[in-house]
């Protein structure tokens, strides 16, 4: 359902970011992403929602090629997609309501529909009592779980993210795994770029290690591989 072949990327400053990456994730996989910092793990994850196109090569999620994408279809593949990053990207001037409502909105789903949603959503990521704060009210733990919840609340088949608890000390990172873990048990597909050895060792999945643009190691249940 995520397919990349021979993708390839160079910035226009000449770094060559991807360079012949062959992939293939199937619908309901975990998958974590890891490898040194400049490996081009990140250049990987934003190939997927499109924040980056490939210079040549062709990835296809759920039967539409990303590479060949008009802009004007980017926002609609955008919504069957959740994206959650490290530095959560709220809009601060927004309840965390507000915040996980927006996406429904601007799909025009039903007011009544969309309450009943957000907050089925807030309930996962257990945040329902603080449904009217802004997110500079909360602690980075609330604010990266308003942030998945907004990912969601459209039941994405994919959820991609960037080393989401690369902000968080390790207790609050290991209830925001635990919310990966429910999400995937429901069947969402989730990539995740990481440097967390001990969530890698410790919860299981798919390893994906990237060097040098190229995937250098590909394992069912794989380890970390790096000293940190
Ligand atoms: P990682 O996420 O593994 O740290 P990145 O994908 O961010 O790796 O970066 C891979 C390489 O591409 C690095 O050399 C980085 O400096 C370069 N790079 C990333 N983004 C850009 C950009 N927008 N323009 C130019 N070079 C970039
Ligand atoms: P629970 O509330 O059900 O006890 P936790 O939030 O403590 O669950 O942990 C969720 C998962 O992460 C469990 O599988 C647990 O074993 C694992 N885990 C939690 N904290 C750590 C830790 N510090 N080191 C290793 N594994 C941990």
């Amino acid at each position: 359902m995520i397919e990349m072949e021979d993708v390839y990327k160079k910035y226009p400053n000449g770094v060559v970011a991807a360079n012949g990456i062959d992939v293939r994730i199937k619908q309901g996989e975990f998958v974590y992403v890891v490898g040194p910092s400049g490996a081009g793990k990140s250049t990987f994850i934003k190939m997927m929602y499109r924040e980056e196109k490939p210079t040549r090569g062709t990835i296809m999620i759920n039967g539409v090629n990303l590479a060949k994408l008009k802009e004007n279809k980017v926002p609609h593949l955008r919504r069957n997609l959740g994206v959650v990053f490290q530095d959560f990207k709220l809009l601060p001037t927004l309840t965390v309501y507000e915040n996980v409502a927006f996406a429904l909105e601007v799909i025009e789903e039903q007011p009544k529909q969309i309450k009943k949603r957000v907050m089925e959503t807030l309930d996962l990521v257990n945040l329902k009592h603080k449904v009217r704060m802004l997110p500079s009210e909360l602690s980075g733990g609330e604010q990266q779980r308003v942030s998945i919840a907004r990912s969601i609340v459209n039941s994405p088949k994919v959820m991609i993210a960037d080393e989401p608890t690369g902000n968080l000390d390790p207790e609050t990172s290991w209830e925001i795994m635990k919310i990966f873990e429910e999400i995937n048990t429901r069947g969402t597909t989730i990539v995740m770029a990481t440097h967390n050895k001990e969530i890698v060792n410790t919860i299981r999945h798919r390893v994906i290690a990237i060097e040098n643009g190229q995937i250098i190691r590909d394992e069912q249940r794989g380890d970390y591989g790096y000293e940190s």
